[in-house]
């Protein structure tokens, strides 16, 4: 199938070199292939980015330190970082590793004491933020209270000088496409948190920029419709093929909307890529603890047979997946990939098995969480999802072995 064909099971009128409309009334950016139609990544349901994709956005040793205080501080420590053309990208990480400032630089109101930064080709390290094709949608909404949603959306198009014809197509197709049709006289004391942010959203969108910059844009809202704006964003970025730049605290709402997550630390970056090999191949401790809950296991390799493991108590073994590069290594295992049994018989000669004693247990309603006390290994979190939990067995006090299949072990790089 062409792209013109995929195009038009869509709906799509016309292909410009500008943004283009579909039948629907959405509008898209040229070139882009609407989300049906795209290759889905089967583990996370999102758009399989092509590796040849374009960079839009390139930090290149930037360097940032902030002169207050008596020696300042660098926030952004040689931050290289590479974002592709129409993906949605997410920069997550501690408090202070730099992210905002990342984003600010990125924007123009910061500008770095070291190093460069392109968006599409074009050195924008000295321009100023409205010399850049870039919006940003934050926090706190900043809507103008006494403009109404139509008003707050148009405001910047007037001040750009657009013709009133061309302002009001524009405005009509942003409320629509964060469906706010029905709310474009109410003034923002009107709206609901979700529904402000909708309008910030459209207010950054109607200029139509290369990149929209969203910092922590969902942090004042609650958890349930968290839940709905994360999936609204990600509907809109994928209708309109455009290239978003998202910060957030939350490693679960990055992983449940981004194409690729960069984790910084420290003002660098960690490791970036696509969720599913953050969590299945972190490169680091660091980025293994930071996302999801992790069991961390230190210890002497031997050989076991021809298959390498750690050393542990007769009737124990930890199974190494692979053949480490030290005499000692530490591997990861998520909680979710183990299993508490009353005997280890029987089990598989792949099966890693250790003998522990139940210290905790708690009930999360979806999940069963239990601390297991494994001796020379410390406390192992396991936690046990669906009727099979085993939420009333293994009160605290009870002797268990925590097993979990080789395959799901990784090493953690030294
Ligand atoms: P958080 O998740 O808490 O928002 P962050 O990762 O976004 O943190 P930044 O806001 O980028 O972190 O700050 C990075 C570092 O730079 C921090 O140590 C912070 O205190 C410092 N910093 C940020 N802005 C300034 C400023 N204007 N003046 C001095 N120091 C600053």
């Amino acid at each position: 199938m062409t792209a013109k064909e995929k195009i038009g099971s869509f709906g799509l009128c016309c292909i410009t070199n500008k943004i283009l409309y579909a039948a629907q009334g959405r509008y898209m950016i040229a070139g882009a292939i609407p989300f049906a139609a795209q290759p889905h990544d089967q583990d996370t349901g999102r758009i399989r980015m092509a590796n040849s994709k374009p960079a839009i956005v390139e930090f290149e040793n930037v360097d940032k330190t902030f002169s207050s205080g008596r020696d300042g501080t660098r926030a952004l420590a040689g931050l290289n970082l590479s974002i592709k053309q129409g993906e949605f990208f997410s920069i997550i990480g501690p408090s202070g590793c730099g992210k905002t400032t990342a984003l600010r630089i990125l924007a123009g109101f910061e500008a770095p004491t070291g190093g460069k930064v392109s968006l599409d080709g074009q050195d924008i390290t000295t321009l100023p933020p409205y010399r850049r094709d870039i919006n940003m949608v934050f926090q706190s909404y900043a809507l103008f209270p006494h403009m109404d949603v139509q008003e707050n959306i148009e405001y910047g198009l007037r001040r750009k000088g657009l013709p009133r014809e061309e302002r009001q197509k524009r405005v009509a197709e942003a409320i629509n496409l964060v469906q706010l049709d029905s709310h474009v006289n109410r003034k923002p004391s009107q709206l609901s948190g979700g529904q402000q942010q909708r309008v910030a959203l459209a207010r950054a969108l109607v200029n139509r920029p290369k990149l929209l910059l969203l910092d922590e844009p969902l942090a004042a809202l609650d958890a349930k419709l968290r839940h709905v704006m994360q999936s609204e964003l990600k509907r809109i970025q994928a209708e309109l093929g455009l290239t978003f730049v998202f910060v957030t605290h939350d490693q679960r709402e990055a992983f449940a909307m981004s194409d690729r997550v960069a984790i910084m630390n420290g003002g660098r970056l960690e490791q970036v890529g696509p969720p599913v090999a953050l969590y299945r191949t972190p490169s680091s401790r660091f980025v293994a603890d930071f996302v999801g809950h992790s069991n961390f296991l230190t210890g002497a390799v031997t050989r076991i047979g021809s298959q390498p493991a750690l050393v542990s108590e007769p009737g124990c073994v930890v199974w190494l997946p692979a053949d480490p590069q030290s005499q000692t290594c530490t591997l990861l295992v998520r909680p979710e990939h183990l299993t508490l049994r009353t005997s280890a018989a029987g089990l598989g000669e792949s099966i890693s098995r250790l003998r522990g004693v139940v210290a905790e247990r708690t009930y999360l309603g979806a999940q069963v969480s239990f601390a297991v006390d494994c001796g020379n290994y410390g406390m192992i979190t396991v936690e046990c999802t669906g009727p099979a939990a085993p939420a009333t067995n293994f009160i605290p006090g009870t002797e268990v072995w925590v097993t979990w299949d080789r395959d799901v072990t990784t090493i953690i790089p030294d």
